[in-house]
């Protein structure tokens, strides 16, 4: 048997899937472990632990692998990192991708092929392969992934993944959002102000938190101001808080979901995807009520819609499906795409 891995490694642990030469998820479970941020050696170490877990996990050996893929939080061209700023600083300027390949052939003696995907391209892309299965006629996706930051990737009809010639393609969180939703010109990670990841994030919910609890005193009715602990903390509580209605929380979820819908538009204007999937921790079902993720749909389709050309008003929204798993099921397809 022949099986294609896939190691998807974050800030805080790496998660490792595996799928078949049809495309086959073969990981129900996932297997997890802390990512080592000690050492670069360290940091590669604990890669080939977490894929010899899960091949110990399906009773396989290296033999049976064809190909690895490896996903990282970006920017990342390749697998030669960038700053990036859920990851160490000392693999700025190191290629993640080839390590990884010369740490599996000492550790199993056979040479295995690594492709390098950043994480949002490959959650993406395991989003529009069971698409695509379900599917009889070719299509494309927009994925917009709210997190820390924001995530956006973009798949042609005939399953390519938009990377572009620096990596840099789909960074629809650096595109300058338009002043109507911008609200206030916020600092954002990459060093510049009024990106749409400024407001539409995790950390556009600190911004606009910062903001509104201090100038607006009719606000400090709500629940959000009696949560324990910092700005941030109080921001992951926002979601929780907007499902019991409270008027802040509320409001800070329809200014992201108005901002998500004109970044929505802008990316049909460039890429007119037949469908656009929301992802992100917004998307994972247990943590959100429909009513809540209907709400949130409905006010960022409608902005959608004010930007976007008449014929592309119907694009369906939907959510991601794959949760957590989505990212290293994406990058073992993709490595399998390499083999075929
Ligand atoms: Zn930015």
């Amino acid at each position: 048997m022949s099986i294609f891995l896939g190691v998807d490694v974050g800030g805080t642990s790496i998660k490792v899937a595996a799928c078949d030469q049809a495309g086959t998820l073969l990981t129900e479970e996932l297997e997890q472990v802390e990512t080592d941020r000690a050492s670069l050696q360290a940091f590669i170490a604990c890669q080939v632990r977490a894929l010899g877990a899960c091949l110990r996990y399906l009773k396989l050996g290296w033999k049976n692998v064809a190909a690895v893929g490896q996903a990282t939080p970006g920017p990342c061209n390749d697998g030669l990192m960038e700053k990036t700023a859920n990851l160490p600083d000392f693999l700025t300027g190191q290629n993640v991708r080839s390590l990884l390949e010369q740490a599996l052939e000492q550790d199993s003696g056979i040479a295995i092929p690594v492709c390098y995907y950043n994480d949002g391209n490959a959650g993406a892309y395991a989003e529009w392969f069971v698409r695509s299965q379900r599917k009889s006629e070719k299509f494309s996706l927009v994925a917009i992934q709210p997190g820390t930051g924001l995530g956006a990737a973009y798949i042609d009809p005939n399953g390519n993944v938009l990377v572009g010639a620096h990596g840099c393609g789909m960074e629809l969180g650096h595109v300058l959002l338009h002043p109507r939703y911008q609200l206030r010109e916020y600092p954002c990670g990459c060093g510049r102000r009024g990106c749409i990841e400024t407001m539409c994030s995790l950390q556009g919910l600190q911004h606009r938190l910062g903001t509104l609890t201090k100038i607006d005193e009719s606000q400090s009715a709500t629940e959000v101001l009696k949560t324990p602990g910092d700005v941030k903390q109080k921001a992951l509580a926002v979601r929780t808080l907007a499902m019991r209605g409270d008027p802040l929380a509320l409001r800070l979820f329809t200014e992201q979901a108005k901002a998500l819908g004109y970044a929505a538009a802008v990316t049909a204007l460039l890429v007119d995807p037949h469908e656009i999937v929301i992802g992100g921790g917004l998307a994972d079902r247990s943590a959100t009520t429909k009513e809540f993720r209907d709400d949130f749909v409905a006010t960022a389709k409608a902005t959608f819609q004010e930007h976007a050309f008449p014929v592309q008003a119907n694009t369906p929204f939907s959510w991601a499906e794959l949760g957590e798993t989505a990212q290293g099921y994406g990058v073992a397809l993709l490595a399998r795409n390499r083999q075929h």
